[in-house]
């Protein structure tokens, strides 16, 4: 009889622990629930993202809808499964949904590591206490023993038959072709995200340390919605960055890396970091309720050229570059006073890379309300931020092409050239919108 491996955020057949020892002992049934009660349910872009990567898998996996608490017995009923394999999520919301499962299978379950370096827990303080702060836990995490080397892919995998649905009756695809601009820069699924891997490791890691905050640059991975889905591993990325040669350009990168991590270590402490302030004076701030405000953010239509190029990117390619990330959520939160968590919902209705952990801990960094939080009084310019990082504009005018002609120095400051025809002026005066936001954050860390 054969063993079911469940597939979770590891949509990958490459150093997958449960696959791999099923793989060892006989035929193997891969199949997947989609569940939008599995966690948070997906966004759209999410969800676009996994249908490409189903259609990557094709007829090795066997697909299922529905609770998964139902639906995974219920295969392993009919494929005749002696017990069902997977790996650990970090996510409390999805070891919720695990626990359920093993609770309503009859036959053995075996749960294996999950997609961390270190799994959740062994990096501690030397008191035994988790760490609140990056630096000493990625030390600490540093001075255990290094993650183990990645599984190969089992060979043979025999796999045995299973009845299951056409990836249609999944229904994941968007009903509107708004992914147009997601499937010409991404390719899903496991070979798409080994590709990634080594077109970085072949050359743009070198300078990774310098490039990384320069938006206009090919300068990162870009594996962030593989990593999401669990199409290549922090173990396979880890290793195979260490075989190369030492550098500041490797040791920048693992160390983002490290953040992954901490933001994982974080929510499975913190199961509702998505929307409970860490900190809780943060809990009474004295948000705005500007519904139209938000639109004209999500839009990419604020009158700050690096904001609207950042949100552009998102809404076209389902991402955007780290640094961009930093300051249209710095405007969000402290020039509109919108609060964080409504920015955390947009960014995982589009992002490819949307992450329950790496968002939510994101979004709570920039606010201040979180864990080793950049401070709320640290208020990005959105001129000077754009003028740093996007020096000559290149950035701004791929994605805003109403400013593409503008002359350099112009180009993150437009007003000061007059109206340009179809480019809005800028929705709040910085230097105001700065006074108001640091009078907020005062008057709350004056309250009693
Ligand atoms: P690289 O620079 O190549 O980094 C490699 C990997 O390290 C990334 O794929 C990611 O897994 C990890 N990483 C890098 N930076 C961070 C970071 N600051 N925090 C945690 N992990 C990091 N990342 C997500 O994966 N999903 C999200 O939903 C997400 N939301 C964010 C929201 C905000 C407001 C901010 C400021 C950042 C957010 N990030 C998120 C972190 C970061 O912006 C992305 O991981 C990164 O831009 C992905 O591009 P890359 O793979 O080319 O990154």
């Amino acid at each position: 009889a054969p063993i079911l491996v469940w597939l979770r955020r590891d949509l990958r057949l490459t150093d997958h622990p449960a696959l791999y020892h099923a793989a060892q002992q006989g035929p193997v049934v891969l199949a997947f629930c989609h569940d939008d009660q599995d966690g948070r349910a997906l966004g759209g872009a999410s969800r676009w993202w996994l249908h490409q990567s189903l259609t990557a898998l094709g007829d090795t996996v066997t697909l299922a809808r529905g609770r998964c608490e139902a639906e995974i017995p219920r295969l392993a009923q009919a494929c005749g499964a002696r017990a069902v394999y997977w790996n650990a999520s970090a996510d409390p919301a999805l070891s919720a949904t695990e626990a359920r499962v093993r609770q309503a299978l009859k036959i053995p379950t075996e749960p294996f590591a999950g997609d961390e370096l270190f799994s959740i827990g062994a990096v501690r303080t030397n008191a035994g206490t988790p760490f609140q702060v990056f630096t000493p836990f990625w030390r600490a995490a540093l001075a255990l023993p290094p993650p183990p080397q990645p599984l190969p892919r089992p060979a043979p995998l025999v796999l045995a038959p299973c009845p299951g649905l056409p990836l249609a009756a999944l229904e994941l695809m968007p009903k509107l072709d708004w992914w147009r601009g997601m499937a010409e820069l991404w390719q899903p699924g496991e070979a798409g995200a080994a590709a990634r891997l080594a077109d970085f490791l072949d050359g743009p890691v070198e300078t990774y340390q310098r490039d990384r905050d320069l938006p206009a640059k090919p300068g990162t991975s870009l594996l962030s919605p593989h990593l999401a889905f669990g199409e290549i591993s922090p173990r396979q990325i880890w290793h195979a960055a260490r075989a190369l040669p030492p550098g500041d350009g490797i040791h920048t990168f693992l160390k983002e890396l490290g953040w992954r991590e901490f933001s994982r270590h974080l929510l499975a402490r913190q199961p509702d970091l998505a929307t409970i302030p860490l900190r809780p004076e943060f809990r009474a701030f004295p948000w705005r309720d500007d519904p139209e405000a938000l639109r004209k953010w999500q839009m990419g239509r604020t009158g700050y050229p690096i904001i609207d190029a950042g949100l552009r990117q998102l809404w076209q390619t389902g991402w955007m570059h780290n640094r961009v990330r930093m300051i249209v959520a710095s405007f969000l939160i402290k020039d509109l006073l919108i609060p964080w968590q409504a920015g955390e919902a947009w960014f995982w209705d589009t992002l490819v890379d949307a992450d329950s952990a790496n968002n939510a801990a994101s979004w709570q960094w920039v606010a201040g309300s979180g864990a080793d939080a950049a401070p709320f009084f640290r208020i990005f310019n959105p001129v000077t931020q754009g003028e740093k990082f996007d020096p000559d504009g290149t950035y701004v005018r791929t994605w805003v092409p109403e400013l593409a002609h503008l002359p350099k120095a112009f180009v993150h400051q437009p007003w000061k050239m007059g109206r340009v025809p179809g480019y809005p002026p800028p929705m709040v005066d910085h230097a105001l919108a700065r006074t108001r936001a640091l009078a907020a954050f005062k008057g709350l860390k004056d309250d009693p």
